[in-house]
């Protein structure tokens, strides 16, 4: 089973394989500590690149998919002035609350893109025996525990049609990339 996420080719290439997928560093930013309850739900924003929400101590989380860069060994990230100027800008834009925040931490996250951005999730035609679940493009979180429960269903034989439009061989057959 292989599931090691931005790091599944360094261990598919110890045997010989490689997959269809790219790392980035994808960033985020914490803030200060605002009155809780000042905003509830997840907050997204037509045209603009934007996730925010507000933890149980207060400060803001904001994504939305702005780019770090990934450093040259491919375990780690610098991150991009202009995206934490862009984020930021993009959040007080909605919320006023976040305006009157500082920003205390800037970090990114190590994401496996695959090259049709849909995980690349079952077993591989070209090693008998290997299962993948990674390439999650983004939205790991949101699909896991369905992924889980399917993949754990369809390691124990059972038949798991919800899987087929994510099995590996759809891109890596088309690609070649596993040599
Ligand atoms: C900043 C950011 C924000 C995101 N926001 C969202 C969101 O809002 N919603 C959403 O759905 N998704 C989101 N995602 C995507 C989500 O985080 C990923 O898709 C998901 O975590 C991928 O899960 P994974 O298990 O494939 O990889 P990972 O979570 O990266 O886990 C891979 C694991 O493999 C381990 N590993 C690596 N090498 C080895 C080895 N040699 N031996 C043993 N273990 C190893 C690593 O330590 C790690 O624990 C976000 C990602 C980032 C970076």
């Amino acid at each position: 089973m292989l599931a090691a996420g931005a790091f599944s080719n360094r261990l598919a290439v110890t045997v010989g394989l490689s997959f269809p997928i790219r790392v980035e560093a994808l960033q985020m930013i914490r803030s200060s500590p605002a009155p809780a309850g000042s905003l509830i739900p997840v907050v997204s924003a037509i045209r603009r690149k934007l996730s925010l929400k507000q933890s149980h101590d207060g400060t803001f989380l904001l994504g939305g998919g702005w780019p770090g860069d990934v450093i040259e060994d491919g375990r780690g990230y610098r991150l991009r002035p202009a995206s934490i100027e862009g984020n930021w800008n993009e959040a007080c834009a909605i919320l006023s609350a976040v305006a009157t925040q500082r920003r205390e931490d800037a970090w990114c996250g190590l994401e496996a893109m695959s090259a049709d951005n849909i995980p690349l999730v079952g077993p591989v035609q070209k090693m008998q025996g290997l299962i993948v679940a990674t390439g999650f493009s983004g939205h790991g979180f949101a699909i896991a525990p369905a992924i889980g429960r399917a993949l754990a269903d369809q390691i124990a034989g059972e038949p798991v049609p919800e899987l087929d439009g994510l099995n590996p061989d759809r891109i890596v057959s088309e690609s070649a990339a596993i040599q």
